[in-house]
């Protein structure tokens, strides 16, 4: 229901509609958004990411989305932010849906009645972290993915707890950015034991940051703050 029309736009095109000669001169055109397949689920979807590269890539930004299948509004945002322009010079890339499984269920956790996001190697715990450290493939397909792509930042979307976190202290202006674009209070560095944010700053030492919407619920005015967000963080890389 979800993944059909954003399969049906990539695949309709959507690069530059850039037509006039005079512009096509002065401006490059819009580099296009691509889809590749970084894992497969519990019950066999497929974990997509958006890709879009500039060759001459000096920052790169990676967003993941629908960690936890309830949090409705979260994977229009994801999809929202594939149609961002994005600036020369940044590589950005793009989980709409991390939990394709839950987010088919509309459940928090993956088909195995798993919490992806206590499921991370750092800090995990028996009591609520599945039966073993990054025993999910859906973790193990997030975890691959940061650790090939070492983006500059990483940024982690949950809803409905309304704020902005640098995880990693080195991302606080990233984190403002967005927390100002899209109106949301910026605070202090949280943990979260078993956590995607976490594991990306403590286990693997890259820049991460958390984002929380106001709502669990999908909303226009909630995807446009995030897209808004987004703009500003590349603008800010
Ligand atoms: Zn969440």
């Amino acid at each position: 229901m979800f993944a059909d029309p954003l399969i049906d736009r990539l695949g309709g095109g959507g690069s530059a509609s850039v037509t006039d000669t005079a512009d096509r001169r002065s401006a490059p055109a819009r580099r296009r958004w691509s889809l590749e397949h970084i894992g497969t689920s519990v019950e066999g979807r497929p974990i997509e990411m958006h890709t879009n590269v500039d060759p001459a890539m000096r920052a790169s930004v990676l967003a993941i989305s629908t960690v936890h299948g309830d949090e409705r509004g979260v994977g229009p945002i994801g999809e929202e932010l594939t149609t961002v322009t994005v600036p020369p010079g940044v590589s950005a890339y793009v989980v709409p849906i991390a939990n394709p499984d839950g987010w088919a269920r509309g459940t928090r956790n993956n088909a195995r009645d798993v919490d992806l996001n206590r499921n991370f190697p750092w800090w995990w715990s028996h009591r609520d972290g599945g039966p073993g450290r990054a025993s999910e493939p859906e973790t193990q397909a997030l975890m691959a993915l940061v650790a090939r792509l070492r983006p500059v930042v990483t940024v982690w979307i949950h809803q409905p707890y309304e704020y902005v976190s640098a995880v990693d202290p080195r991302a606080e202006r990233w984190a403002r950015a967005w927390a100002d674009a899209a109106g949301l209070p910026l605070l202090p560095a949280i943990t979260q034991h078993g956590g995607g944010e976490t594991w990306t700053y403590h286990g693997l030492g890259l820049a991460s940051i958390l984002v929380e919407g106001t709502t669990r619920e999908a909303s226009i005015g909630e995807t446009s703050a995030h897209r808004r967000g987004f703009e500003a963080l590349l603008a800010a890389l």
